[in-house]
């Protein structure tokens, strides 16, 4: 079944990139600039999850998703500028499902709109899951509930850390250089590159048996980053 999805999001730059990036994946998606339109949108027709935007003309995200949530539990990312504003959405029963912060990778969204959607067709399909779940050593990788768990034990990773590991993971085996991990998990073509090798420390820190000589998060020196991991068929 073809997944629809809203977009509510005034910027134009911004609704044409993630629109391209999920046509590109063979999901539709309709927009609309401003919350009203996009709750009128939502009488009329059935999506199967919102990107809602925060900082709209007329009413804001929070708003449109305060009424929304009245009589539909629909998947609602939110864009936000603000860390904080999203963090309240979704730590404080704002009802929001998952966030990005803007700037963000258009290939990190597409990809957690996936994990979304592919997450309410495997409840509709009574548990039977779909995407694999994938192992580093004793820890296993839930890439459709973002969590990382060993021994049943859940790992906290911060939301960066989460990212960078879903797309070394969907690109495993792949070399990146730092440039291209920066570009593509942060979103952002220039910046502080060094944040990408801090963010792989940790990562390393919490998957590996030895980070000084990583078995899955590995380096190739003089080029960049990849991952080396199995797939696990087991669900
Ligand atoms: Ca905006």
């Amino acid at each position: 079944m073809q997944a629809r999805i809203l977009i509510i999001e005034d910027e134009e730059d911004i609704a044409r990139l993630i629109t391209l990036y999920l046509k590109r994946e063979g999901i539709e998606s309709d927009r609309c600039e401003t919350g009203e339109e996009g709750l009128e949108k939502l009488k009329d027709n059935s999506y199967d999850l919102l990107v809602l935007d925060i900082n709209l003309p007329g009413i804001d995200g929070f708003e449109v998703l305060q009424k929304i949530r009245k009589n539909n539990d629909m998947p609602v990312l939110i864009l936000s500028a603000r860390r904080e504003d999203a963090d309240m959405l979704i730590g404080f029963g704002g009802g929001a499902d998952d966030y990005v912060t803007k700037p963000f990778s258009p290939g990190v969204l597409t990809a957690r709109i996936r994990a979304h959607l592919k997450r309410i067709s495997t409840e509709q399909n009574h548990g039977e899951a779909s995407l694999a779940l994938f192992r580093f050593g004793d820890l296993i990788f839930d890439p459709t509930h973002f969590s990382l768990k060993k021994d049943e034990k859940r790992i906290d990773l911060s939301r960066r850390e989460m990212d960078l590991l879903l797309f070394l993971t969907r690109n495993k085996g792949q070399v990146f250089s730092k440039e291209q991990i920066y570009k593509e998990v942060w979103g952002n073509e220039y910046g502080d590159i060094s944040t990408v090798t801090v963010h792989m420390q940790r990562l390393r820190k919490k998957i590996e048996i030895n980070p000084a000589d990583p078995k899955h998060l590995k380096t190739k020196y003089g080029y960049g980053y990849f991952l080396s991991i199995e797939d696990s068929d087991e669900n």
